[in-house]
């Protein structure tokens, strides 16, 4: 990882043969020069939650670093015409310049970047820049966003995005627009070249959008639909070597749901094992989503695992099956979940497990059920969540008719709100429900209940050629880390750290996936630290 930071900080300049075209062309007028100037931000956002990074900030001393570059921006800004000036901002990298020329500000973002998004238009409207405001939480909720913004985007912007900011540059621009589905075989690269590379430590490729699934609570097949839609295996390798140029070697596959059409995924994961065994140096690291039933297929699994992927986020939610049956999440009923997960991981591949807890099928005895089937999971990164009612999906239109959604906690339902919900649950307080999570949190990250996690992983994952060997703790930020860690002062912290050096010195071909595992969980220590000052919590649950 510290070796992955230096290469990132020092990383000034790449050129991307493949993908740099002129977007200035001749201007007729100064006002049409004014108005065809674009600053596109991906504002931060309220709390960093388990994805964030900014215990590298507190513990290590190091900024301007985030754990995945953005895709939105660059992905829009190589939408826009030709004639166009754009220049990119991610808040999580560098400061947005608020003195900035542009004369059209475009702001993307998730739930949990809301209130973010407003501010930063209000800023930029005093100012005097037109606004525009798109991406995901806007698909959903774009009534929200209207009120601060000048123009709200809904949907995908592919296929308006021409007309869009044409008429902006005409200056005969409407208040909304509306995306469609577009055609991903057409889409264009995304432009890396305009995007701060240098502080991501992971980037992203999308291969997809959409998953055929319907859970009650998802948002994503709100604005992306259920009906999967993909781009050709050779625009991947196109997009990723890009990246490997650029020095990547741990990259996202941002899909909803990687390989749930069998016979793309098969294609696609194909291309891109011949792609990385062509590498001439390290190889990629590929992580992704995936839904359980990928379990039942283990010639997919040894592909996915021979084209490097390593560590794969899959919703696995909850043990009760009347909560999966309420909630539509039917590729998880019928099976033995742990089973499942351990064939994901007897494959070679680290799962981190999505938790969640709030469903009506939940009573109070759920806290207690969520540790014991935890407790038996070789997952060393679990991520308790409430279940919150997002805009646009089916659980907000069922609870609103049943009057349970709790006016005005809009902020409540971002990915970095971890223990505040929208919802009124069915068979306990709010309360009570919310006070749970942050008990199951504290629980499962206990060092001992994690060190035992993690012995399950290590001892589930087979061995693997490692033409590479080096130790754990080899850079200043990973010793920084564990310094940060020892300060909690926990007594059982040695011994995970202990582990982590033993095992990669024994097992170095797990070294990737247990450096990704030791971030996440200093980041999720770091959070609970935080927890604990907002909401102090009993010695019990302590
Ligand atoms: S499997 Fe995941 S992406 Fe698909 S509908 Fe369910 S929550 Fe959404």
């Amino acid at each position: 990882m510290a070796r992955l930071l230096t290469r990132r900080f020092l990383w000034k300049c790449v050129h991307f043969t493949t993908m740099v075209r002129c977007v200035t062309g001749p201007e007729t007028t100064a006002q049409r020069q004014l108005q065809r100037t674009l600053y596109l931000i991906n504002p931060r956002e309220q709390t960093a939650g388990y994805y964030g990074l900014d215990v590298i900030e507190s513990w290590a001393g190091v900024r301007g670093v985030t754990n995945l570059v953005d895709l939105t921006t660059p992905t829009v800004a190589a939408l826009v015409p030709e004639g166009w000036q754009v220049e990119i901002c991610d808040e999580r990298i560098q400061p947005v310049d608020f003195d900035h020329r542009a004369a059209v500000v475009g702001l993307t973002g998730k739930v949990s970047q809301r209130s973010r998004m407003i501010e930063l238009a209000g800023e930029f409207r005093r100012r005097g820049k037109l606004v525009v405001a798109g991406g995901p939480y806007v698909s959903l909720n774009p009534s929200d966003l209207a009120a601060h913004a000048d123009i709200v985007v809904e949907g995908e912007i592919e296929e308006i995005a021409g007309g869009l900011f044409d008429d902006i540059a005409a200056g005969t621009w409407r208040a909304s627009y509306t995306g469609t589905r577009p055609d991903l075989t057409l889409s264009p690269p995304p432009r890396w070249d305009l995007y701060p590379l240098r502080g991501g430590l992971a980037a992203q490729v999308q291969t997809s959008r959409g998953c055929p699934f319907e859970c009650e609570f998802c948002d994503v097949i709100q604005y992306l639909g259920r009906k999967q839609r993909w781009k050709e295996p050779v625009q991947v390798v196109e997009e990723l070597e890009m990246l490997y140029a650029a020095g990547f070697r741990d990259i996202l596959l941002a899909d909803d749901n990687l390989t749930v059409m069998r016979r793309r995924a098969r294609a696609l994961l194909e291309a891109i094992r011949e792609w990385n065994d062509r590498r001439p140096g390290e190889r990629v690291r590929f992580s992704s989503q995936l839904s359980v039933d990928i379990a039942r297929d283990r010639p997919m699994l040894d592909l996915a695992a021979a084209a490097g992927l390593r560590m794969v986020f899959v919703g696995v939610e909850t043990p009760n099956e009347a909560s999966l049956a309420e909630t539509m999440k039917r590729q998880n009923l019928h099976v033995d979940l742990v089973e499942e997960v351990t064939k994901i991981v007897n494959a070679g591949i680290m799962v981190v497990s999505g938790m969640m807890v709030g469903f009506d099928n939940d009573d109070e005895g759920i806290f207690e059920r969520q540790l014991d089937f935890a407790a038996r999971l070789p997952v060393p990164l679990i991520t308790p969540s409430l279940l919150v009612a997002p805009h646009a999906t089916p659980l907000y239109a069922r609870l609103e008719k049943e009057g349970r959604l709790v006016e005005g906690a809009l902020d409540y339902i971002g990915a970095g709100n971890m223990f505040r919900t929208n919802i009124v649950p069915r068979q306990m307080s709010r309360e009570t429900l919310e006070d749970g999570a942050r008990r199951l949190l504290l629980h499962l990250y206990r060092p001992a209940v994690v060190l035992d996690r993690l012995r399950r992983f290590v001892e589930n994952s087979p061995t693997r050629p490692e033409p590479r060997p080096r130790p754990f703790f080899a850079g200043p930020v990973e010793n920084a880390l564990a310094r940060g860690l020892m300060r909690l002062g926990d007594r059982d912290e040695p011994a995970l750290l202990g582990y982590l050096h033993e095992t990669t010195a024994r097992r170095p071909e797990m070294r990737a996936q247990l450096q990704y595992f030791f971030l996440q969980y200093c980041q999720t220590r770091h959070n609970i630290e935080q927890l604990k000052r907002q909401a102090p919590v009993s010695p019990a649950m302590a």
